[in-house]
């Protein structure tokens, strides 16, 4: 494999992809050694046929507003790679969704379902679709016509969507019920479903809560203990939500969280009521952190982000490339322990290389947020079983899942001098996975 003439040939096909670029040729570093040792994957192609997704649906989504004005959005699902299991990956409703952005989480999504050791192939799909502003009744349309398009082509054994940015609880909830009304079947094809109709107990949470999990073992395998660490987080979202809680529990302190308008720094912690107030701030449509800062008397940093402070561990939680080389700098120079990428390709190639360069604790978002999809799986297998496990036993099984990913890593990412280098373990683990499926069924 000549990663400069892939990364060429790729360019030309897909000029301007730039997020799907950037997401490719990171994997195409990391597995270079490994693929080269195995020229059987040369002769089938398998690189050539795994950057490209299987199929990509694009369509048109008109809904009615309040107001009685015709909208339209676009819609997409990338069926990217099913060769270990049905198509999985959530949906992104977000005004930056586009082409790229979905092909580069449905690339990602491949590696990080392979990791789970979950029969899960990848996918992504999304709108352009903005919930922030609309009412109710305006997601519940927009999230009916969109359904109305898709639902053809999912279903629990082809493609299982689920959420992502601007799709929690209740869009799912939307898209299931007029999913269910055309198929007239009740076969949990979406996952982050509410718990009365087949969701997953811990399913909210799991992103965070795996995403610690898999910060705790970093630092255990490196001598370290979360307990008293301090830790910087961005974004207020449901993986947010989850990563505060979960950090809590295992008495770590929460200094920051961010929305659209700046940062917050609370020496205090960010925790109980406080977490609570966000949450209900939230429920408002108001993303904003400002608020916060008044009701608390704390900090308010305004259009900054939080890598600026002193922390152990950074945490993004928000959205991808929310981490840049001036900010790995900042972190890298007040001695930070541990990044953990909590949303999907946080940082930019530019401050992984520095992670990297200066034997930072670095961990990539297709591991170490990949228990968010491992519950979604789990929440399958129960929707198959037609049963519902308890809390203790979706959270064990997590806890064991993301256990299982961080001795993935090190076993595919240590390095020579001792350092893991958790990037390079992830994408060979995930890699080898599908590569030997994809090689076990033939050039289809
Ligand atoms: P969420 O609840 O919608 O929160 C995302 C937050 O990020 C929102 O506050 C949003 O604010 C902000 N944001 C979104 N796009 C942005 C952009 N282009 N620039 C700046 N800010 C942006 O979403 P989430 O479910 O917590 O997801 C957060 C991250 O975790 C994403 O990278 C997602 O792919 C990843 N992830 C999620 C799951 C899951 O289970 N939900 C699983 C694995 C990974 P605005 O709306 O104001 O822009």
């Amino acid at each position: 494999m000549t990663i400069d003439k892939l990364m060429f040939d790729l360019e030309a096909r897909h000029p301007g992809e730039t997020e799907y670029l950037q997401a490719v040729k990171e994997v195409l570093i990391s597995i270079e050694e490994v693929y080269n040792q195995h020229p059987e994957f040369e002769k089938a192609k398998i690189i050539e046929r795994l950057v490209e997704p299987d199929r990509i649906f694009t369509f048109r989504v008109p809904w009615v507003d309040d107001h009685g004005e015709v909208q339209v959005n676009l819609g997409y699902r990338i069926q990217f790679n099913n060769a270990i299991g049905p198509y999985k990956g959530g949906l992104r409703f977000h005004p930056s969704v586009n082409l790229s952005i979905l092909k580069f989480l449905g690339f990602e999504q491949i590696f990080k379902n392979a990791l789970t050791t979950l029969p899960m192939g990848g996918a992504k799909g999304g709108s352009d679709f903005y919930i922030k502003g609309k009412s109710d009744a305006e997601v519940m349309r927009f999230c009916q016509a969109f359904m109305l398009e898709l639902w053809h082509n999912i279903g629990p054994n082809m493609d299982v969507p689920a959420g992502d940015i601007g799709v929690g609880a209740r869009e799912v909830g939307y898209l299931y019920g007029m999913y269910k009304k055309l198929i007239r079947e009740h076969t949990g094809t979406i996952t982050g479903k509410g718990l009365e109709y087949g969701g997953s107990l811990i399913r909210p949470e799991a992103t965070g809560y795996g995403g610690l999990y898999f910060v705790d073992r970093m630092l255990h395998t490196h001598g370290h203990d979360i307990k008293g660490k301090t830790i910087a987080i961005s974004g207020f979202g449901n993986v947010a939500w989850g990563a505060a809680l979960k950090a809590n529990q295992m008495g770590a302190k929460v200094v920051t969280l961010s929305g659209p308008d700046g940062y917050i720094y609370d020496p205090d912690g960010v925790s109980g009521e406080k977490i609570d107030y966000m949450l209900e701030l939230r429920a408002t449509g108001n993303d904003e952190v400002s608020p916060y800062a008044e009701q608390f008397g704390v900090e308010f940093f305004e259009g900054k982000r939080p890598w600026e402070q002193k922390v152990d561990i950074a945490l993004p939680c928000a959205t991808q490339n929310e981490l840049d080389r001036k900010d790995a700098l900042a972190l890298i120079g007040n001695n930070v322990l541990c990044v953990a990428e909590i949303s999907n390709m946080g940082c930019t190639p530019g401050a992984i290389d520095l992670f990297i360069e200066h034997k930072i604790l670095y961990g990539p978002g297709k591991a170490v947020n990949a228990g968010g999809v491992s519950t979604s799986g789990l929440e399958m297998t129960q929707n198959a079983m037609h049963l519902s496990w308890p809390a203790t036993e979706v959270d064990n099984r997590l806890h064991q899942i993301m256990s299982n990913i961080h001795d993935q890593c090190v076993k595919y990412g240590t390095q020579p001098d001792g350092y893991i280098n958790y990037m390079k373990g992830a994408n060979i683990a995930g890699f080898m996975k599908v590569a030997h499926a994809m090689m076990e069924q033939g050039i289809v």
